[in-house]
C-alpha cells in the first residue's frame, strides 16, 4: 500500500530494492532498508537446500553457492522474491539516507 495515498500497489509497481514511483499519486516509494538484505539471505538458503538434495557437500557447496550468488541477486531476488514477501513500502526521503550525513 502507498503511504502517501493509500493506492493498493502490486508486485508489478515494486522494486525490491531501489526506489520506485507510486503508480497513483507519482510519490517515490522504496522497501524497506533490510529487504534487499532479507531477499538474499533467504533466496541462498533455498539454494543451499536445492544444492544439498543434488548432492553438494562441503566445499563443492560452498563453491556453488559462491558462482550462485549473481544469478541469485539479479533474478530470484529481484523478479521473483516479492511474489514470495511483500517487503514493507516506505516515502522513499534522499534527505534520510544515510550518505547524505557525511
Ligand atoms: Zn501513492
Amino acid at each position: 500500500m502507498c503511504p502517501t495515498c493509500s493506492a493498493s500497489l502490486t508486485c508489478k509497481d515494486i522494486r525490491a530494492a531501489g526506489r520506485f514511483p507510486c503508480p497513483v499519486c507519482k510519490a517515490l516509494l522504496r522497501a524497506s532498508e533490510y529487504y534487499p538484505l532479507l531477499t538474499l539471505v533467504v533466496s541462498l538458503s533455498l539454494v543451499a537446500v536445492v544444492f544439498v538434495a543434488l548432492g553438494f557437500r562441503g566445499v563443492r557447496l560452498f563453491d556453488a553457492l559462491l558462482w550462485s550468488v549473481i544469478p541469485v541477486i539479479y533474478y530470484l531476488a529481484a523478479h521473483f522474491f516479492k511474489y514470495l514477501i511483500l517487503p514493507q513500502i516506505e516515502p522513499f526521503e534522499p534527505g534520510l539516507t544515510r550518505r547524505s550525513l557525511y
